[in-house]
């Protein structure tokens, strides 16, 4: 199938306009199909010729004005339309299949009590799966929703529900105007929940067999909904666009949520049905947040094509991160973004395929898809931070709402953005776009500091370096703080401008100040770039980190401490030395459960076997005493035992939790607790497929059958390890959740002879795999099931014949350039490491 280009795009986009979408769907004809039917009034120049696309499973008809059109001359997913006249008319009919991808119209049923549940998902050219359309985001139209369904479901779609003239069938009012990837509809019997708040009707659904968990947090997620709305309303002038304001909990969602005017639609794994920690509540705030966001940014003004695409998420994940923060009790949403969406955005950037924030041109809808990555949304939202930091927030406000002012409903580039910004600042931008937007990587941050004899500071600089492939230099606003033992701070902003300084700018007004224990640049973390701190403060880091109030700065200080070690420069033992030293008193449960997961990829990676279950003890350790400090009940203590659990060898202690013997106070050992302990049961060869199947049986959910697969795939046994990779290389059949189970669970670092003869199987399956579904499904098994841990050269010149070949998905060269980077940095800090200590 073709994907549209962005030639093609502009083509289409100056030659036709559309007008509306009259859209009818049958969802009464079996578990496979459905019928689908669309009206399409558009205009274009008479005489000219342009193509709609479809996918469908059978086309019925094709009526172009007064003309049936053969249903055969459609090729792939394109249907030519030639004769144009002024104003057109073009009527479709089809059999579409519903999807077990999450791409088109989703079709789902609940293992748990067998209801069946539907949900459309039209992101980035997926609506073509659903109804005939214009499928390039700078066609906007309002769309006229038709439904019939099961009389007894519930249906809800972008526009409020404008008739029900017979059981079982729903009219929609018009939409404001969409562009195509934003049409969407839920339809089932899913649990609704309603609520008003500032003259918005509110909803939010999910299915049945969630009621109850739903029910139990619906009144903190209308908390959240109200409290967002209403800061929104405080920062733009333009009032939230679309009318009601739906959110839908769906199952077997891909992504986190999509931005639906209307009907937001987000994976129902944010409908707790366990215990969780309080950074998944906030996570789940975010996400709520990001997404209205989404309503000014992206739906209200969209980008005119996918090179904009951070228009829409670095802004949304910049607003959601900030709102989140102002308006909900979640205060400390910047310090997970320093934590862990930053390191998400830094890894990204100093990738072979790092691209700018928004880069000249994405030829077509396929690379559009490979840029919905930590560069779009982490990297983007920082450099918005740091322009926030720069312009002044007035500024920055009055030029949002001036953007939104002259492109509402319609659709707008970067250009346009840097106009209505410059307008308000007063300040031309061209040159902080130039450095910031268009070129990719990051620069370092070096803290030189000299002593005089009287403890005093000689001379504080901070060196500014960037890589040999990019060797831009940027100006920052940074923070830069001054930490003695007991925590005192002494903070100043900074200005550091390359051109003036010529990358190594010395603090003047430091000079003569009393010597601090530590000094940490990019406090408050204002900026992005990595920072590397003097060898004296590096040193003061286990003496310091632990007594700092700000959580922020001991996200900045641990964020410093995890990029040394991902870099080489300091041992992953000197790493796990400062985990023992600080984590037991760390109190913020975001730091506490990135530093696990974080530096856990390193143990995993960095390290030989033996210094690896060292490590591992460490850290179990350290786990233990963070538990037994944390209070009875609260997200510590859980955070505190599931990296307990990861890490542990204990499997009598692990086996007697299962049994409800020896559990902490307060810590509850539910379905999701049970599931975590019985996977590292099954990676310490205790536990094996007849426990697996006991607590499949126990939990019926479609999450449980997920965690199944992850833990049969984690089998320390040649039988289950085929099956799995029959399944991850060969299974058509699965919808992706349980797929990307069975891969996330293949590789494990203490099966490596088991798996050995798996990792040329990667490189010699996959192509095919890929080939076989779609992109978003065979880019996430790709990745997931990328031999990680068999950190060897052999690995990467396998990796290496693999990029020589011409037939490869652009999604699986992509992750396999990226795996394979994350192994070169692997080999060059094992290197740098050993170098050190022999
Ligand atoms: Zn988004």
């Amino acid at each position: 199938m073709p994907s549209l280009t962005r030639v093609e795009a502009t083509a289409r986009g100056a030659a036709i306009t559309v007008e509306s979408y009259q859209v009818d769907l049958d969802l009464t004809g079996g578990t496979e199909l459905f019928r689908s039917r669309v009206e399409i009034r558009f205009r274009a120049t008479a005489g000219t010729a342009t193509f709609a696309e479809v996918k469908p499973a059978r086309l019925l008809g094709v009526r172009l004005n007064d003309r049936d059109l053969d249903p055969d001359l459609l090729i792939d997913n394109r249907l030519p339309l030639d004769d144009l006249v002024t104003d057109n008319t073009l009527v479709v009919e089809a059999e579409m299949a519903y999807s077990r991808t999450g791409e088109g119209m989703h079709r789902f049923v609940d293992p748990a009590d067998g209801e069946t549940y539907l949900y459309a998902v039209s992101f980035l050219d997926n609506v073509q799966r659903i109804f005939a359309a214009f499928d390039q985001p700078d066609l906007k139209a309002p769309f006229t929703l038709s439904v019939t369904a099961p009389s007894q479901w519930t249906v809800a779609g972008n526009a409020e529900v404008a008739a029900t003239p017979t059981p079982g069938r729903w009219e929609f009012a018009p939409t404001a105007p969409l562009a195509t990837y934003f049409f969407s509809l839920i339809a089932g019997p899913y649990h609704v929940r309603r609520a008003e708040h500032d003259g918005v009707p509110l909803g939010i659904y999910c299915r049945r067999s969630l009621a109850e968990h739903l029910d139990a947090d619906a009144e903190e997620i209308f908390t959240v909904t109200r409290q967002c709305l209403d800061r929104f309303h405080q920062l733009f002038t333009e009032r939230y666009p679309f009318g009601k304001y739906d959110q839908a909990f769906v199952p077997e969602f891909n992504a986190g949520a999509m931005e639906n005017p209307g009907i937001v639609t987000f994976r129902d794994d944010y409908v707790f049905r366990s215990a969780v920690t309080d950074t998944e509540r906030e996570q789940r705030a975010t996400t709520i947040a990001h997404e209205m966001a989404h309503m000014w940014f992206g739906d209200l003004v969209t980008m005119r094509w996918w090179d904009d695409l951070w228009l829409n998420e670095s802004f949304a994940e910049y607003l959601g991160t900030r709102v989140t923060a102002e308006a909900t009790r979640f205060d400390q949403a910047w310090t997970t973004f320093a934590m862990r969406r930053k390191a998400w955005g830094y890894a990204a950037d100093q990738r072979p395929s790092t691209h700018p924030v928004a880069p000249e041109e994405v030829a077509d809808t396929d690379e559009g898809l490979l840029n919905f990555d930590g560069i779009s949304y982490a990297k983007g939202a920082s450099v918005l931070r740091q322009l926030v930091a720069w312009l002044g927030d007035e500024a920055f406000l009055a030029g949002l709402n001036a953007h939104f002012a002259a492109h509402r409903f319609g659709n707008a580039t970067l250009d346009d953005l840097l106009t209505s910004l410059s307008a308000a600042s007063g300040r031309d931008l061209s040159g902080w776009a130039e450095l910031w937007l268009r070129r990719p990587q990051v620069n370092t941050l070096r803290a030189e500091v000299a002593v005089d004899a009287d403890g005093r500071y000689a001379e504080v600089a901070l060196v500014q370096t960037a890589p040999e492939s990019h060797p831009v230099l940027r100006p920052h606003r940074i923070g830069v703080g001054r930490y003695s033992v007991d925590g005192t701070v002494q903070r100043d902003e900074v200005g550091v401008d390359p051109v003036a300084d010529g990358g190594r700018t010395v603090l003047g007004e430091l000079t003569g100040a009393p010597a601090a224990r530590l000094l940490l640049p990019n406090d408050g973390d204002l900026t992005f770039a990595k920072v590397r701190l003097d060898p004296a403060s590096a040193d003061a880091v286990p003496l310091v980190l632990p007594g700092l109030t700000d959580p922020l700065t001991r996200a900045v200080l641990w964020s410093e401490a995890l990029d040394a070690a991902t870099d080489g420069e300091r041992p992953v033992t000197g790493l796990v030395e400062l985990m023992v030293a600080a984590l037991p008193a760390e109190t913020e449960v975001i730091i506490a459960e990135d530093v696990l997961t974080l530096s856990r990829s390193l143990i995993d990676r960095y390290l030989d076997p033996l210094a690896r279950s060292a490590a591992l003890a460490r850290v179990a350790g350290a786990c233990q005493r963070l538990l037994d400090g944390a209070p009875a009940g609260e997200s510590l203590q859980l955070a505190a035992a599931r990296g307990w659990i990861a890490a542990t060898t204990d499997a009598d202690l692990l086996v007697g939790w299962l049994a409800g013997r020896d559990v902490p106070t307060g810590l509850k050992v539910d379905e999701e607790l049970r599931w975590a302990v019985l996977r590292r049961l099954v990676v310490l060869g205790v536990a094996g497929e007849t426990e697996i199947a006991i607590e499949a049986a126990a939990d019926n959910s479609s999450t449980g059958a997920e965690r199944a697969a992850r833990c049969r795939a984690a089998l320390p046994d040649p039988a289950a390890k085929q099956a799995a990779w029959d399944i991850i290389v060969r299974d058509t059949e699965l919808s992706s959740r349980p797929l990307e189970a069975t891969a996330e669970g293949f590789w494990q670092p203490e099966q490596a002879e088991l798996t050995a003869a798996y990792v040329d199987r990667y490189f010699a399956d996959m192509p095919a795999a890929a080939r076989r579904r779609t992109p978003w499904t065979a880019d996430r098994v790709a990745a997931l099931a990328f031999p990680r841990y068999a950190v060897a050269q052999p690995t990467r010149e396998a990796a290496a014949a693999l990029l020589g070949r011409d037939d490869l998905t652009p999604g699986l060269r992509r992750v396999v350039t990226d795996a394979d980077d994350d192994l070169r940095r692997a080999l060059v800090a094992r290197t740098a490491v050993a170098a050190a200590s022999a």
